[in-house]
């Protein structure tokens, strides 16, 4: 039996910088932000390099910003929400510097603005180089622990919380090493994406779609899910004694001229794509993926770009090197694809508002129609603030939870530790960079096996609903790439599914607009 408790106030699963944000929106409205590791700590914000996209010069606008995103997007991406992202991505780069994060500046004081693949103009704000993504988290880090109205608890949340209607109302928690039923006026899920359901990642352990898992499981609408976007260029140490999280070369070392030559020493980019490096990153990722299968290596060359100033310029990058005894200002770094980012996620509108009733997503967990099939570069923290700062402005409204009586809670299986590196390196062989039906069934029976062993674990269901995605989109489009289906389709759908209250196994697709029943669990689709 869990023990019950009220939050007069809305709880934040995940303390990304889209959780924070979040949180920090809610004000003067009560917070309590879950994190399984202290602050800081397990969220793939802090990791990131780059910096955040916004069209902060004068030769720029969001307009500009949003066609690049569409164009990234390969189809799928909903341009109205581009728009309104790519609108308040200026603000919210001035709202975190006024948080504290300390943006480079030009002589004049002007955002230092880099150029990154697939952007027409250089509109990534950076921090040192690489340092963006940790500065402006211990920014906003601060801002939370200074707030009044936001409680940080350590915790993992299991399981949402529903009433009969099917309200969210808070979520099963663990925490202390007891489990809590933690009721609220609404929940925020802000729990990241799911690369750590793959063996080669740049992500955080913790975060492998346990919020994507959790939502499906209460019958939200999931959207997009087969798209995971790998990163080209995560250092690969496997020759020197492997590393897990991959660290990664930064996408700025190709926006500064790196380049990336096989063990023949030669550019193998140009044979690939006009724009040679700065390709939309699924196109640079396959172009590596097919040099390493073929046994000609790939490395990311940035003695001349960089040389002598790597240090300064990319103090990650240079660190996460020499620990692996690598000196990039003399040899070309080894690189490899990692799923890096998921574009699919927990369907929801313009404040954040998923199908649920209650039940908010806002960042790498959520799908608000911005990516599509293919990330553009430095997109992700933009819409973890952007969308963050909405949702927590919308939940405000939320009534507190009054005389809500004893909610059904059912926690889900637990997939072992050991069990775990199975299914990482199913997933990265059979839903990673290049797709087949027969790998993707291979996937799926070797997730059936793991849930007859050990029960419906959150990764199994989160993992499932990526591979049966896959499966059933017949073609080639961003970051999904089918082998056996490599052309892209004329008409350009989305992906709508959903598991049936009935069951956790989506075994089977119904054409648009029909909504499963019976008992067998089914996966919805509908074009968008
Ligand atoms: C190495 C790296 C470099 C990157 N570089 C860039 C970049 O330069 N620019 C850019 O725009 N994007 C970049 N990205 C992507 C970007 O960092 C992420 O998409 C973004 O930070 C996601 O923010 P988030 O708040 O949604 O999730 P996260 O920051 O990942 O936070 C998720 C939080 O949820 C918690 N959590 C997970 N499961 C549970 C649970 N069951 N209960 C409670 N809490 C849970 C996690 O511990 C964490 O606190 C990079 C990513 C990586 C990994």
């Amino acid at each position: 039996m869990a023990d019950r408790e009220t939050f007069d106030g809305v709880m934040v699963l995940g303390a990304g910088l889209a959780g924070l944000s979040a949180a920090l929106a809610l004000a003067p409205r009560r917070a309590l932000v879950l994190t399984p590791l202290p602050l800081l700590h397990g969220c793939s914000s802090a990791w990131a390099q780059g910096g955040m996209a916004a069209a902060l010069s004068p030769d720029d606008d969001a307009e500009r910003h949003a066609a690049d995103t569409i164009a990234a997007g390969a189809g799928l991406v909903d341009p109205a929400m581009a728009l309104l992202l790519t609108r308040e991505g200026p603000d919210a780069v001035r709202w975190l510097a006024s948080l504290g994060a300390p943006f480079d500046r030009e002589a004049d004081g002007a955002f230092a603005q880099s150029l990154e693949a697939a952007h027409s103009r250089a509109r990534v704000a950076r921090v040192k180089g690489d340092q963006a993504g940790k500065a402006i988290m211990q920014a906003v880090t601060g801002a939370v622990q200074a707030s009044p109205s936001i409680e940080v608890r350590t915790g993992r949340a299991l399981a949402l919380l529903q009433d009969r209607e099917g309200r969210v109302r808070g979520a099963l928690v663990e925490q202390d090493g007891r489990r809590v039923e933690i009721t609220a006026a609404a929940v925020i899920l802000a729990t990241g994406g799911l690369g750590g359901l793959y063996a080669v990642t740049t992500n955080p352990a913790a975060v492998r779609g346990e919020g994507l898992a959790m939502a499906a499981r209460a019958g939200a609408r999931i959207a997009d899910p087969e798209f995971v976007q790998f990163h080209p260029t995560a250092i690969d140490l496997t020759d020197f004694g492997g590393a897990d999280p991959a660290p990664l070369a930064t996408e700025a070392l190709r926006g500064e001229g790196a380049r990336l030559i096989g063990a023949d020493g030669r550019p193998f980019m140009d044979r690939h794509h006009p724009m040679a490096e700065l390709a939309p990153r699924d196109v640079v990722a396959r172009a590596i993926h097919r040099q390493i299968a073929e046994g000609k290596g790939a490395f990311l060359d940035a003695r001349q770009a960089v040389g002598e100033h790597f240090p300064e310029e990319f103090p990650g990058v240079f660190a996460a090197c020499r620990a692996a005894g690598l000196d990039p200002r003399r040899v070309p770094i080894p690189v490899a694809p990692a799923a890096h980012y998921h574009m699919g996620g927990v369907w929801t509108d313009a404040h954040a508002r998923t199908s649920l009733d209650g039940l908010y997503a806002v960042g790498e967990c959520a799908s608000t129609g911005v990516h599509g099939a293919n990330r553009l570069a430095s997109n992700s923290l933009l819409e973890a603030a952007v969308f963050g700062l909405r949702a927590g402005h919308a939940a405000r409204a939320e009534a507190d939870p009054k005389n809500v009586p004893g909610l059904p809670s059912e926690p889900p299986a637990e997939l072992p530790p050991e069990s775990l590196p199975a299914l990482r390196r199913a997933m990265s062989l059979n839903a990673g960079v290049e797709r087949t039906a027969a790998g993707l069934e291979r996937l799926l029976g070797e997730i059936d096996a793991l849930a007859g062993r050990h029960g419906e674990a959150l990764p199994l269901t989160a993992a499932r609903l990526v591979a049966q995605a896959a499966l059933a989109r017949e073609e080639s489009r961003g970051g999904h790439w089918r082998l056996d289906f490599p052309e892209t389709a004329a008409e350009a759908r989305r992906t709508f599914t959903g598991l049936t209250p009935t069951g956790l196994t989506p075994t089977g697709l119904t054409p648009t607009g029909q909504t499963p029943t019976g008992s067998t669990p089914a996966i919805r689709e509908a074009a968008e």
